[in-house]
């Protein structure tokens, strides 16, 4: 049997289900494949099951803060598996309204792993499926060390399956996911020790970020301990874990390890030697601007790309190739210059644009920075406190705004529109000639001196 489409997806991700709605909205014949569940990693292993673990997290430090505003609180605890329970449903129904939309939008589901038999074809549970155009959106997987004992650790896909709130977790790895489980944790009553091989977090991000959110999780009661190379983990009294490093002292008593050292994109698993198709070291499927393969026909977007890995950047990438190939836009693409992104960190961290080194590096004297640093007025009666920290990044004399850097309450919210301003290349004089909005944290932005 041999089904034929316009275009096929594989994966039905963030970017695959875009991309197939996208180009049966401008009436191709569209399919999507996917071996797991629809939604993809966003949807059921990361950015939905983290930002509702996020608000438990958050609500956690409300509490306390609504003690100290006047609130009578008697906290019985933290119910892990109702929040589980609830956070589980919420992700089921979204599952149910994807394929739904899908069913909407006239876009065939096929459920089931891929592979390549040619480049117009792929083989599903033994039938065929042809199609003029295949885009690849097979996202990626979390990475494991291969050390001994690598066994007794979970990734993020596991976090989101405990039973329960671990007593103490060391977390492997100083990214987003690692500050964001960390947090997650800590706010719930875990125990946390973040184990960096370096001395950073959130290593790429702006200094002011990285200083603002290692201070405050410091603060907050997480071990941060830096350069510890772990080289074993074994298991020591009453079956805790131990943490071995390679020259420092070892950390035992571990209920819980989560390895969160970066991901790897999914491109072993689909055959791609039968298309000749062309990956980097590291397994991204290598694109041009246009999200082309080596192939025609072929094409590659989302986390499989290792390009920007986030949520809207795989939409984005396959609503512009759909518009392409099938919206009569032969020039549509995406722009991958000043993505806004947040790290739900307590506070969290939103981000676009270049961070002042890299603004240096590329202008030189020419950049100019302004920055503050205060605690908000939400504090004005809390015991917690927490900093807020903005940085704007600028260049010339005309002083365009090439980077905003954001730590604080609201930053996440805040960050978008400043994006937008940033986009359409807005200076320093812009945010000055804005009436600010008093009393707020985001006003700091528009009267930065
Ligand atoms: P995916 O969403 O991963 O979809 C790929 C799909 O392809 C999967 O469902 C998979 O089962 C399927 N598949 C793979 N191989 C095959 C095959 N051979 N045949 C059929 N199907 C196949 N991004 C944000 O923007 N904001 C966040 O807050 C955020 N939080 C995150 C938190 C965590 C813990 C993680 C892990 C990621 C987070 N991300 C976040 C990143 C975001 O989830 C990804 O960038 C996004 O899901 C990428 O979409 P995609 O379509 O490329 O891949
Ligand atoms: P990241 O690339 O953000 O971070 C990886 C971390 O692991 C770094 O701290 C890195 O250290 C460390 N590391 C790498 N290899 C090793 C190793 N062998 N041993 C010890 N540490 C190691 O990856 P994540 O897995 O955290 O997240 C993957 C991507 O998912 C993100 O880049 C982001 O695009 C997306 N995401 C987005 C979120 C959001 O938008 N809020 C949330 C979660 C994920 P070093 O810095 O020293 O290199």
């Amino acid at each position: 049997m041999n089904k034929r489409y316009d275009l096929i997806a594989i994966g039905g991700g963030s970017g695959g289900l875009a991309a197939t709605k996208q180009a049966a909205q401008h009436g191709a014949r569209s399919a999507v494949i996917e071996a797991g569940r629809l939604g993809g990693a966003c949807v059921n292993l990361g950015c939905v099951p983290k930002k509702v673990m996020w608000y438990a997290a958050g609500l956690g430090h409300g509490l306390q803060d609504a003690a100290d505003y006047g609130f009578g609180i008697n906290s019985n605890g933290f119910d892990w598996q109702k929040m589980k329970q609830g956070r589980d449903a919420y992700i089921q129904r979204l599952n149910r309204i994807h394929l739904d939309n899908l069913n909407k939008a006239g876009v065939d589901f096929v459920p089931g792993h891929a592979r390549f038999v040619d480049r117009h074809t792929v083989e599903v549970n033994g039938i065929e499926y042809r199609a003029e155009h295949i885009i690849i959106a097979t996202g990626g997987r979390p990475l494991q060390p291969r050390l001994p004992g690598t066994e007794f650790g979970i990734t993020s896909d596991g976090f989101f399956e405990l039973e329960q709130l671990p007593r103490k977790a060391a977390i492997v790895g100083g990214g987003y996911i690692a500050v964001e489980i960390a947090g997650i944790l800590n706010a719930l009553g875990c125990r946390v020790d973040m184990l960096l091989r370096g001395d950073l977090l959130l290593t790429p991000f702006d200094p002011l970020v990285r200083a603002t959110v290692r201070e405050q999780m410091a603060q907050d009661g997480i071990g941060i301990h830096c350069r510890f190379n772990l080289c074993t983990v074994t298991l020591g009294k009453n079956d805790n874990l131990v943490m071995v490093s390679e020259h420092g002292p070892e950390l035992p008593g571990y209920d819980c390890l989560i390895w969160a050292i970066g991901r790897i994109p999914n491109s072993d698993r689909l055959n791609l030697e039968a298309v000749d198709l062309i990956c980097d070291a590291g397994g991204a499927i290598l694109t041009d601007e246009f999200q082309n393969t080596n192939i025609d026909g072929i094409y590659a977007i989302g986390d499989v790309t290792g390009k920007t890995t986030l949520t809207p950047v795989a939409i984005a990438a396959g609503r512009k190739l759909a518009d392409r190939l099938f919206g009569g836009q032969p020039d549509s693409r995406l722009d991958y210059r000043n993505i806004p992104s947040v790290v739900f960190a307590h506070p969290p961290v939103g981000t676009v644009g270049l961070t002042e080194p890299q603004a240096r590096e590329q202008y030189g004297e020419r950049v100019k920075v302004y920055q503050t640093r205060f605690t908000g007025m939400y504090h004005a009666l809390t015991r917690h406190k927490t900093k807020t920290a903005m940085k704007l990044v600028c260049v010339g004399d005309e002083e365009k705004i090439v980077g905003c850097h954001i730590v604080g309450h609201g930053a996440d919210e805040m960050l978008q529109g400043f994006a937008v301003a940033i986009r359409m290349g807005a200076t320093k004089a812009d945010l000055d000639a804005t009436v600010a909005i008093h009393p707020t944290s985001a006003e700091e932005l528009v009267t930065l001196k």
